[in-house]
């Protein structure tokens, strides 16, 4: 059993030979679910565009010119009514996201009701709404939300490449209010956007390491949006990315390993790779925020070709993890 794992450790399972590292990522996945089921959720942009924050990647940033309208934070009405679709779509979580630097507590009763809204159809409700203060975060743990998001994107040396208007610290603090208060956390990256293999296991390692490991990692493919800076960074490999998600997957056992942006542009076989390596959520929806999602029938279809069951019910994954260190107990790499 191994209960620390270094960077030299991660490093040497991205080496791994490719079927052995499948392998490996599905004997740890069977231990902990079901590897014929997925979690879907879907993910509504709240307040779309106009964003302070540089992030290179990103459409809704006012820094650059792309192809999104900018339009202000909707009602909890508004919300609620895009949530019941949601539902009767089948999604079991809803995701509601919002383009902006930090939540201003002028904004905070709003967010509050949508909550109480989301909750009372019976679905679960994560938000991602940037940077928060401990108090808030106390304020939409008590309204019931279930999970925050809030991306690290890639290693703490390649962010500062992609992001100048905030630290990775920034993000680090977010995460620790959002912990403290009890919430699920769901924190992910970004592969492709220009960063080495070693800032993939930095990222995998600051991620593995945080104590509680969060319940829910989003493992985005870059999508190249024109106008931003990144519009034409070459691609990240098929197989260095399903390696990514195998090694996530590994690292961090019980927990969602989410295939998020980036689908629209996989092939099925792709994504059918990314399952095997472990990947056992994903967002569904024509859109994610912004960006281009497949169609709903056809990621039906998939899971039909596949024999993959979508995960019924309320999702209760992660209430084990609170308590549980970065032990990695099925780890078979040496740990020097
Ligand atoms: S903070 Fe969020 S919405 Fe704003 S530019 Fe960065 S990724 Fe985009």
């Amino acid at each position: 059993m191994v209960e620390k794992i270094s960077q030299c450790d991660i490093g040497k399972l991205f080496d791994m030979a490719f079927a052995d590292l499948l392998w490996e990522a599905q004997r740890v996945h069977r231990l902990h679910f079901d590897a014929n089921q997925l979690q879907v959720s879907t993910l509504a942009s709240i307040k779309t565009g106009a964003c302070s924050e540089d992030c290179k990647y990103c459409s809704q940033s006012a820094h650059y010119d792309t192809f999104v309208e900018n339009e202000k934070l909707l009602k909890p009405d508004f919300i609620i009514q895009e949530a019941k679709a949601a539902k009767s779509r089948g999604a079991t979580r809803f995701c509601m996201g919002a383009a902006w630097r930090r939540l201003h507590d002028r904004d905070l009763p709003q967010m509050v009701e949508a909550i109480f809204g989301v909750k009372s159809l019976g679905l679960e409700a994560c938000m991602t709404l940037g940077e928060l203060s401990a108090s808030q975060a106390l304020a939409l743990k008590a309204a019931g939300l279930d999970y925050y998001n809030h991306n690290i994107d890639t290693s703490e040396q390649y962010y500062k490449k992609i992001v100048s208007t905030h630290t990775f610290d920034d993000r680090l603090k977010t995460l620790q209010h959002v912990r403290q208060a009890g919430l699920k956390v769901c924190c992910g990256g970004i592969m492709g956007m220009g960063e080495s293999r070693e800032d993939r296991v930095s990222f995998l390692y600051t991620l593995a390491s945080l104590s509680p490991q969060p319940e829910s990692v989003p493992i985005n493919r870059l999508i190249p949006i024109e106008g931003t800076p990144l519009e034409s960074v070459a691609p990240i490999d098929d197989i260095e990315f399903v390696r990514t998600i195998a090694v996530a997957r590994i690292l961090m056992p019980q927990t969602m390993i989410r295939l998020s942006a980036g689908r629209a542009d996989m092939s099925d076989a792709m994504q059918a790779l990314c399952f095997l390596a472990g990947a056992n959520s994903i967002f569904y929806g024509d859109k994610l925020l912004t960006a281009e999602n497949p169609q709903i029938d056809k990621d039906y279809d998939l899971m039909k070709k596949l024999g993959i069951k979508k995960m019924g019910g309320v999702q209760t994954e992660g209430a084990s993890l609170s308590g549980t260190s970065n032990r990695i107990d099925c780890l078979t790499v040496c740990n020097d």
